[in-house]
């Protein structure tokens, strides 16, 4: 049964602010932390059930197997995947585009054609499609920014053109938190002919997706942005197209048949999970999905957007210091530059007050350069985040800014 949400008790579920009690962390966009059946799932693999999956004979073995699909088939549903062996388990959201790029983009795309990327994209989803675009010769071209720091929708239709093969989006900017419309560019790229894939590393866990609703193609994403454990990720694709595609690394678990005369491969998912996969660490994000359905999920997002905004309305009373994009579609996220002083230098003087926040470019490298700045200071909120880790973000920073004038 969902439970009312609140902060203090999902707060009082991650043992990291046991250890660290006066920890103001403001840096959920880099990682989240871990609840304790988060936690408890995997050691619960390690202490009942480990083995290696797919291919022991023995009890231990089929514990672990089913296990490991069980926790495939709790991903399939919390996406809404048609089909189960839509779902590929990856190290995460880089390893999950790198696939997409190296598998259905070495594959499909040819001299010319063009990959059509937005301004707001992580560099994992940018540099896989360039090193791939070289290779064959296509091209990848960027989606602009308006004004207001969303994509300039205007020029995304006229780049639109018969040569666009793939269209890749983020469904949130890490930055400045920006998500674009998503159902719109989708359709658009559709009407074209165009294939989508949307990075959903920072859209999974602030409202997640419904696969088959979005009418993409592939969408890909990150455990350890959702609560559960690094070296997890997934990529989702449509049954039809992981069909068509061929493997892009080789080795045990991913062939049907090897011979040195040839070889022969397994049907999706597997042929795309070369090596023994990340077992312990796709149980532990079935178990985070299982926590986060616990939550009452709309007021866990309300509550997050509200500390945003808490945080935005104290920054608008401070000297010498804006927000990146106050686009009305912004997930919980804020991103801040500075007249004359370095966001580094504050970060720095806020990590003495307790306040982890992220500086630099955050892997958003074109957008940077877009706005003009070499780097900017983020804030990025989570379930367990509360109004006094605000205020004391915001005193910090009022307290950083008088010491730097
Ligand atoms: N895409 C976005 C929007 C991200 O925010 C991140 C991580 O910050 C990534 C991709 C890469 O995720 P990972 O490092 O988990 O592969």
């Amino acid at each position: 049964m969902t439970a009312p949400f609140s902060a203090a008790s999902v707060r009082a579920e991650f043992p990291i602010f046991r250890h660290h009690p006066d920890l103001v962390y403001l840096d959920n966009a880099a990682t989240t932390h871990k609840p304790l059946a988060v936690l408890d799932a995997e050691r619960h693999f390690y202490e009942t059930a480990n083995a290696n999956v797919h291919r022991a004979a023995h009890r231990l073995g089929a514990a672990a197997t089913d296990a490991f699909e069980g926790a495939r088939h709790r991903i399939a549903t919390h996406l809404n995947a048609a089909h189960v062996d839509e779902v590929l388990f990856t190290r995460g959201t880089t390893e999950a585009i790198n696939l997409a790029a190296n598998s259905w983009g070495r594959s499909q795309l040819r001299r010319g054609d063009v990959v059509l990327l937005s301004t707001l994209e992580h560099h994992a989803n940018i540099v896989p499609w360039q090193l791939v675009a070289q290779e064959v010769g296509a091209s990848v071209q960027a989606i602009p920014l308006d004004a207001d720091g969303n994509l300039d929708l205007t020029a995304y239709h006229a780049l639109l053109t018969s040569r666009v093969r793939l269209v890749g989006l983020t469904q949130c900017s890490n930055t400045t938190g920006v998500q674009p419309p998503l159902t719109e560019m989708i359709s658009a790229a559709k009407q074209i002919g165009a294939t989508v894939l949307i990075d959903g590393a920072q859209g999974i866990g602030h409202g997640g997706v419904d696969v088959q609703a979005l009418g993409a193609d592939f969408y890909a994403f990150s455990g350890h942005k959702v609560y559960a454990p690094t070296g997890i990720g997934v990529l989702w694709a449509r049954r039809e197209l992981l069909a068509q595609m061929p493997p892009w690394q080789g080795g045990g678990e991913m062939i049907e048949r090897v011979s040195f005369a040839g070889t022969t491969f397994a049907e999706p998912p597997f042929r795309f999970e070369a090596g023994t996969p990340p077992i312990a660490q796709a149980i532990g994000l079935a178990a985070a999905l299982n926590w986060l359905g616990e939550q009452d999920v709309s007021a866990l997002m309300a509550h997050e957007i509200a500390l945003r905004d808490r945080f935005e309305a104290g920054i608008a009373m401070l000297p010498d210091v804006h927000i990146l994009s106050s686009h009305n579609s912004r997930g919980p996220i804020s991103a801040l530059r500075f007249d004359g002083i370095h966001p580094y230098d504050v970060a720095q003087f806020l990590d003495g007050y307790g306040v982890a926040v992220r500086v630099g470019q955050h892997c958003a490298g074109p957008l940077h350069q877009a706005l003009g700045l070499d780097a900017s200071l983020r804030v990025s909120f989570a379930a367990y985040n509360s109004e006094a880790d605000v205020d004391t973000a915001l005193a910090a920073l009022a307290a950083t800014l008088e010491l730097l004038a």
